[in-house]
Order: C-alpha cells, then sequence, then structure tokens
C-alpha cells in the first residue's frame, strides 16, 4: 500500500495518511543530503548550535501541541509525552548547545619519547550522511535525540521515524522548516522495511537504529555488506534487585513506575523483579494495594495509558498466558479494556518462562525471590540482555559494588528509568541489547570521524628510524630499548636517555 496511515490507539481513527516514500525517493534523500553535506559541514560549531536553539525554541513554542500530537499517535497519557519526549528532547539540545564547541576541540595525546619532537592530538571531524531510524515507543525523543547530537557533529541527516508513529516524522519535517535549517540538511523518509532497506542501499556514512532485536540484527546483516558502521540501541530485560534492607516504600513505588510507566513499553522498563525472600511478602502485599490505586485511561489524571499496537497486546497476552500455564500466579487479573492493559503482576516466575527471559514490552512484573546478594546477581545476569539495571539498598557503597558485578550498559540504585535522561552520561546496552553509545561526549565522538594527528616539525632531514640501517644503528636502538624499559630513578633514567638519544642522532 502506497498510503502509510497514522492511526490513534485509543480511537481506532486515521489521524493522518501520508505517502511512503518510493525507494528512488530514499536513495534521492541520501545524494541530496550528500550534497547538503558539502556547505553545512562548513558551517561554524557556533551557527549549527543557533540552529540547535532554533529547534529548541519551535518546540518551546509549541509544547502542549506537540505533546498532544505525540499522545495521539502513541495513545499514551499527555503528561509522559510532555515529560518523556519532549523534556529529554529539550534537555539534549540544551547539553549540545553548552557543550559541543569544547567536546569537538582538538584533545592533546601524549607522544613517546622515542618520537622526538613529536606532537600528538585526535581532531573530530563529522562523518558525512546519517541514516537514523527510530521506533514508536518515544517517538519524538528517540528521533530527535540522535537527530540533533549527528548535527550538532556537522553531519546531515536522513531520518525514517516507525511507520506506526508516522505524524512524527512529518512534524519532525515541519519543526526543521520552521527553524529554518537549510535545505537538505535533515530530509524525512516515511515507510517500513523497504525504505530502510533503500536506506542502506544508498550508503549513509553510518546507521543509528533503535528498535527491537530482530530488526537491529537485519539491518547489520544488510550494512555490513557496505561496511557501513552501525549503531544499535535495541530492547531489554531489566532487572531490579531489592535487597532485605531496601526503603521499602520507595521500592514498591519504584518497581510499579519502572514497570508500568509508558505501559511498559520503555526499552529499559523494570522486566524482572527479584525480591530478597525476607522481605518479598510485604513487597507484594504493599505493590498489589498500590497498583490497585492506578488510574488506567486517557485523561490527564491518568497514570496508565493505552498500549500503542494490537500486536503488542497480543505479544504481552500471550506471554503471561504460558508464564500461568508454566507456573506463575496472577496476583492481578488480565484486564483489557481496548487498547488499555491493565498491570500485571505474577509470582512464582521462573527463568524456563519466556516472560523472563524475552523482551515483554508491557505492564508486567514478573516477580522472583533470592537469598543471598549473590544469587540475586546471579539471576540478575543470566539473561541475553544488558540494557539497564536497578539496585536497591539504603547501604549505597553496597549497591555500587553489585553494580560492577552486573554485566549492563547501565546501572541506577534506587530508582529507575531516570538516568537514561542524564545527558552527561552515555547510554547504551551490552549483549542482545546493542551495539555502540549515545548522549554524552560519547554521543557526538560516535557521529564524528576521529583523526589521530602526529606532527614532526619536519626540521631534521632524516629520523633515526629511516634508512640506512646498520649494525651501530641495531647497538645504539638496543640500548634505548633497554632504557626504556629498565625500572630505575626517573632523573638517572632521563639522562641515560639523552645519552642514547644523542647517540642515535649522530648516526642520522
Ligand atoms: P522495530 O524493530 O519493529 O522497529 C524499529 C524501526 O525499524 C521502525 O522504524 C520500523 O519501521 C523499522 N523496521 C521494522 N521492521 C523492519 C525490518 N524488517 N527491516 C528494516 N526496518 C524495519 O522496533 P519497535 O517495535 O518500533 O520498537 C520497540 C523495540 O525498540 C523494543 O525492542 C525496544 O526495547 C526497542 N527500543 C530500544 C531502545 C534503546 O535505547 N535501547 C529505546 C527504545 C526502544
Amino acid at each position: 500500500m502506497e498510503i502509510l496511515q497514522a492511526i490513534n490507539p485509543i480511537t481506532g481513527d486515521v489521524i493522518e495518511e501520508y505517502q511512503r516514500s518510493h525507494p528512488e525517493e530514499v536513495t534521492k534523500a541520501v545524494i541530496n543530503s550528500r550534497r547538503s553535506f558539502e556547505n553545512w559541514k562548513k558551517i561554524s560549531i557556533d551557527k549549527r548550535i543557533k540552529y540547535l536553539k532554533a529547534i529548541r525554541n519551535n518546540i518551546m513554542d509549541h509544547l502542549d501541541e506537540y505533546a498532544t500530537i505525540v499522545s495521539e499517535d502513541t495513545g499514551k497519557v499527555l503528561t509522559e509525552s510532555l515529560m518523556s519526549d519532549i523534556l529529554p528532547t529539550l534537555e539534549f539540545i540544551r547539553y549540545y548547545e553548552k557543550n559541543t564547541e569544547n567536546f569537538l576541540k582538538p584533545k592533546k595525546r601524549d607522544t613517546p619519547f622515542g618520537f622526538q619532537g613529536g606532537k600528538s592530538s585526535i581532531t573530530y571531524q563529522p562523518l558525512g550522511v546519517i541514516g537514523i531510524i527510530s521506533p514508536w515507543n518515544f517517538p519524538f525523543q528517540l528521533s530527535m535525540i540522535p537527530l540533533i547530537t549527528a548535527l550538532a557533529a556537522g553531519n546531515t541527516v536522513v531520518i525514517k521515524a516507525s511507520n506506526e508513529t508516522p505524524t512524527i516524522g512529518a512534524l519532525i519535517e515541519r519543526i526543521m522548516i520552521e527553524a529554518g535549517l537549510p535545505q537538505g540538511v535533515v530530509q524525512v523518509v516515511q515507510g517500513g522495511r523497504d525504505v530502510v532497506s533503500a536506506l542502506i542501499e544508498a550508503k549513509p556514512n553510518k546507521i543509528f537504529f533503535t528498535g527491537s532485536v530482530s530488526t537491529g540484527k537485519k539491518i547489520m546483516e544488510q550494512a555490513s555488506k557496505h561496511l557501513i558502521p552501525v549503531e544499535l540501541e535495541l530492547g531489554g530485560k531489566d532487572p531490579m534487585i531489592v535487597l532485605k534492607d531496601a526503603n521499602i516504600d520507595r521500592a514498591v513505588e519504584g518497581a510499579m513506575y519502572g514497570g508500568f510507566a509508558n505501559t511498559g513499553q520503555v526499552c529499559i522498563s523494570v522486566e524482572r523483579l527479584y525480591l530478597q525472600e525476607s522481605i518479598a511478602e510485604e513487597f507484594i502485599k504493599k505493590l498489589k494495594y498500590r497498583v490497585n490505586k492506578l488510574n488506567i485511561g486517557p485523561g490527564k489524571n491518568d497514570d496508565i495509558g493505552a498500549m500503542t499496537t494490537s500486536d503488542q497486546i497480543l505479544h504481552v497476552q500471550k506471554q503471561i498466558h504460558n508464564a500461568v500455564k508454566m507456573g506463575a500466579r496472577l496476583e492481578t487479573p488480565i484486564k483489557i479494556e481496548k487498547n488499555f492493559f491493565h498491570p500485571v503482576i505474577l509470582t512464582e516466575a521462573t527463568h524456563d518462562m519466556e516472560i523472563m527471559t524475552e523482551e515483554t514490552f508491557g505492564p508486567v512484573l514478573p516477580i522472583m525471590t533470592f537469598q543471598t546478594p549473590e544469587e540475586g546477581i546471579r539471576l540478575a545476569n543470566d539473561s541475553d540482555y544488558g540494557l539497564n539495571a536497578s539496585i536497591w539498598t539504603k547501604d549505597t557503597k553496597l549497591g555500587e559494588k553489585i553494580a560492577k558485578e552486573l554485566i549492563t550498559g547501565n546501572v541506577m540504585i534506587n530508582d529507575v528509568l531516570k538516568n537514561v535522561g542524564n545527558p552527561d552520561l552515555p547510554f547504551g546496552g551490552t549483549k542482545n541489547s546493542g551495539i555502540g553509545k549515545y548522549h554524552g561526549p560519547e554521543g557526538l565522538y560516535n557521529f564524528s570521524l576521529e583523526t589521530s594527528v602526529m606532527v614532526n616539525k619536519g626540521k631534521n632531514n632524516k629520523e633515526v628510524n629511516w634508512f640506512p640501517y646498520s649494525e651501530e644503528k641495531y647497538e645504539g636502538l638496543k640500548e634505548l630499548l633497554k632504557t626504556l624499559n629498565e625500572d630505575q630513578n626517573i632523573i638517572k633514567k632521563g639522562g641515560a636517555l639523552l645519552k642514547v638519544a644523542k647517540r642515535l642522532k649522530k648516526m642520522n
């Protein structure tokens, strides 16, 4: 079908219809992007930052309108659109406005003694055209944050928002026009896998993908044929470990927020809840009480919005049913009204169940207990994923010690989800959760060509290591090697090195 429909998950109404991009249009967009890059890369960082600011001001001028667009296309409650899509986007723009100039300054590096007179540094240039492919769960921030980072580093962008949330693609196009970005610097293409495939075949300089593990693998496979570097921000199965000394009331609230925010459709949702045995009963009782108080619905005073796609509802239902069949206990009933999926607590889960091993991406908290912190760590690490994790204890020193033992890209102690919103902290997963980091200075460097530069003033006609070789040179180099590797007093060593350097210089 040529037409892509944006559907409101709550009403089922068609919000808007868009033309899917033809593969030839995608190719043209990349060619156009490459052309625009030639000018964009020459613009000073200061000027690039002014464009970022114009984008930020445009968002600030339309807060309610943009939050409503996000909510209508995803079914999430308005507060979550504002807090989890719009707010982080603004935070990251401000962060890169403030820091890009400094981050992209050449960085001095050491030069070894043997490379006498040399000067070393790393410089940062833009890569070129970046292809960004984003998902539907936080369609605005997961498109906008990589986009503005790529722009700040001096790249041009061709972006494909999720086919489930095409209004976001259209919104990005509008923002770029209204913010006055030069033509071709950001281009939006619409559609699904054909469009992604055409985008990769047009050979952008990097692909930045956020989405599921299975799609990530397909994209990496196709990109590998052209050796296009890929950054993959994929799914998670995040553990929350609650130790017996934790502030239980806070941990209950945290589990509920971590498991059910955005109706559980968060890559870093709490998807496995591990409770130390001695507090489990009290914890579960309190959790059930609090979950029953949550408001489910589309209003401003509701906590849990709709799920975005019916496929996702079926997937979550299937995982719950299979877990129950294998012995898990439902602590809250399964209740689905249209796309509103009431939060589910499951106890007596085991690692034999898919609900503890595969991403759920819905409002479910499956619970297991453990005896010792070591057992909690072992259970948390027993996963194919490694995106985020949380540890709950009043002993934050112990929490930090446990954090070092978890195989994960990101950890929080006594909180959930928030770490992804810290612009200065690099974010990304390990194992099946992805490859690469963005956010922070690392985010900018990952959209840059890092060139290592070594400078020699070029005064001497020859270098010691150049031709001709001789027995004398061999002996001199051997002495240099020995002196460099001897463990001795630094002053003595310095003197010896100067002596041998002089001897070698004479051989030139
Ligand atoms: P998805 O993989 O289905 O789709 C992501 C993007 O890829 C969309 O733009 C989609 O149109 C495109 N796509 C889908 N199938 C494709 C194919 N066969 N070939 C090429 N492109 C294809 O993911 P989703 O359902 O949109 O998003 C949910 C997933 O994203 C979850 O697994 C979630 O954990 C993950 N996610 C990860 C992060 C992170 O930062 N690590 C953040 C948000 C979401």
